[in-house]
């Protein structure tokens, strides 16, 4: 599978310029990458294993709306076995093409702390981390410490219980696992969740309830559906699409879910 559209709520589109992945902690057990390389043999020879894909690396400059680019989704840049000079290239080409903003999502904390200072961080490249209960926490102290212009927490799959220090977080995305065994998520963990959001004026972007696939549980919470995001991107797109209308394709402005908070 190479990059495409994608249905993923709060992105537009997939680069992986890697695939393949090992576990790393309790939000890993039915990672769905690796249940994606196990279905779709063909596309993924080499299955789970961390493989580099130099020959995806310019494909965002052919991709010429602006759009949220969700970096590998189907690894972590942050990886131990990427080279950093493959790094620094996957940084080049976001640093080329300003008018996409790419959203990079690691559970590699540690890594990303190690080598942050080093990766020059344009203004369009968000950094996140995934946290999926408390013990995991530690992971946001070290997003806090990555000079990204919008820092943001994916709660997926959420696991448990989470009080968060939201200082100098933009967004926080929760959502439920999906898969024949899913562990469920609980109403009061995003009700929690969706309040420090609210007293911490950060963007909140209910994903899904999850259940037997994504779709299943459906996206209301209490009968709405909050797709916040952070100001940059409507700050972005208005941008873009004053200086450069005929360069760059309109971006669908007016969706609903541009929500700013922040
Ligand atoms: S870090 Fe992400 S891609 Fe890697 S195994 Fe865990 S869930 Fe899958």
């Amino acid at each position: 599978m190479s990059s495409s559209d994608t249905g993923i709520e709060w992105t537009d589109k997939t680069w992986n310029p890697t695939t393949g992945c090992n576990k790393v902690s309790p939000g890993c057990r039915y990672c769905y990458a690796e249940a994606l390389t196990e279905r779709f043999p063909q596309n993924f020879p080499k299955g789970f294993q961390l493989t580099l894909h130099p020959e995806r690396l310019q494909q965002p400059k052919r991709w010429r709306t602006p759009s949220r680019i969700f970096v590998n989704s189907m690894s972590d840049l942050f990886h131990e076995d990427i080279p950093f000079a493959y790094l620094q290239e996957i940084f080049s080409i976001m640093q080329e093409t300003p008018w996409h903003i790419y959203q990079i999502l690691t559970k590699r904390s540690e890594r990303l702390v190690e080598l942050a200072q080093r990766l020059e961080w344009s203004e369009n490249i968000w950094m996140g981390v995934s946290v999926e209960n408390q013990r995991y926490t530690s992971r946001i102290d070290a997003l806090r410490q990555v000079p990204a212009s919008v820092r943001f927490l994916s709660c997926e799959p959420l696991l448990g219980s989470l009080h968060l220090d939201l200082t100098d977080i933009d967004w926080v995305i929760v959502g439920g696992e999906s898969g024949y065994n899913h562990r469920p998520i609980k109403s009061e963990w995003i009700d929690e969740i969706l309040q420090q959001t609210r007293e911490a004026k950060v963007a909140f972007f209910f994903k899904q309830w999850g259940g037997k696939h994504s779709k299943a549980g459906g996206r209301l919470l209490d009968g709405r559906t909050w797709d916040e995001m952070p100001v940059a991107w409507e700050k972005h797109i208005i941008e873009w699409q004053k200086k450069f209308p005929r360069q760059h394709k309109l971006h669908e402005l007016g969706q609903k879910y541009l929500v700013s908070v922040k």
